[in-house]
């Protein structure tokens, strides 16, 4: 039992502490995107076991790639987390993946809705409209992490290596689309035994490279230690993400 005063003081606790660190936090975005942070942040986080450090981001996500790979996957409420996640989302990952259709990354890393930021296009590479919605989840969302996420495989870094081994066209927009990682094939070729294995990996890499070198925002993030940029690649026959080395 306490006295009122006590109770009150204790019941709020958390709450405040989580006030004054989205209070924090939207001063930041706030004087990054004006308002963005306004529209995005909701006063208390919705998913408070979200708030994680880079390490620990990238510890809850292996961790529940492990469980996928093994089969033994969290039961998830929807009912709560659509009510938890109405006003707002804090989500602990950002991922940039293939948009190939055997890629899930919410699946591959059992995760629920709100927990992870996806951004996806075919070959994962780096555009515009990917750094943007990357920087908003960065400097609006706060993740502490981003995985650029490739997999083996993959038909647009096929396709890529195609070109630059056996001078392939392809129609409409998918030629732009895939030469934009012709660097990517280009730094590996003739280095290697299996092209295609090697170019997904560098693609990945040069990716991450993309994102920091393209971005004051995740310069500055990574600089102040709020943010880690990792890669990986997923192995379609088992479903484990094996990291790359940075
Ligand atoms: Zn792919």
């Amino acid at each position: 039992m306490c006295d009122s005063q006590a109770c009150t003081t204790m019941a709020s606790a958390p709450t405040r502490r989580l006030f004054l660190r989205m209070s924090g936090a939207s001063a930041f975005a706030a004087a990054l995107t004006g308002n963005l942070a306004v529209a995005a942040e909701p006063i208390v986080l919705p998913k408070p076991q979200n708030a994680l450090s880079p390490d620990a981001a990238a510890t809850s996500l292996m961790e529940g790639n492990a469980r996928y790979v093994s089969g033994v996957t969290r039961r998830h409420d929807f009912v709560h987390e659509r009510e938890a996640l109405n006003n707002g989302q804090n989500p602990f990952a950002a991922v940039l993946s293939c948009a190939d259709s055997r890629i899930a990354p919410e699946y591959a890393f059992d995760s629920a809705r709100g927990d992870l930021f996806v951004t996806r296009v075919a070959g994962n590479f780096v555009n515009g409209d990917v750094l943007g919605s990357l920087e908003y989840a960065v400097v609006v969302l706060n993740v502490p992490i981003i995985l650029v996420l490739g997999h083996d495989r993959c038909g647009a870094v096929d396709a890529a290596v195609k070109v630059a081994t056996k001078e392939a066209t392809y129609p409409g927009m998918i030629h732009s689309l895939v030469t934009t990682m012709l660097p990517a094939v280009e730094k590996v070729k003739g280095k290697t035994t299996n092209l295609l294995d090697a170019a997904i990996a560098q693609n990945v890499r040069d990716s991450m490279a993309n994102l920091v070198a393209q971005s004051a925002i995740i310069q500055e993030a990574k600089k102040a230690g709020k943010l880690k940029v990792i890669g990986g690649v997923y192995r379609l026959s088992t479903g484990k993400v094996d990291l790359l080395e940075s």
